[in-house]
């Protein structure tokens, strides 16, 4: 679930991913919102989890 930037109403929506990258700090996912539709990445700072959305 993600907090789509785009949709931005505060609540979560359900994200397709389409691409996944992990690295030993971070997940970088390629995602599209079902409800939007659009895409963007979404990077999981896996220390502190910390979810940065580039829309
Ligand atoms: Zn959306």
């Amino acid at each position: 679930m993600i907090d789509c930037p785009i949709c931005n109403d505060g609540k979560k929506h359900r994200g397709i991913i389409i691409k996944k990258r992990e690295s030993e700090d971070r997940v970088i996912m390629e995602v599209e919102c079902e409800d939007c539709r659009e895409r963007g990445t979404v990077k999981v700072f896996k220390f502190g989890g910390v979810e940065v959305y580039d829309f």
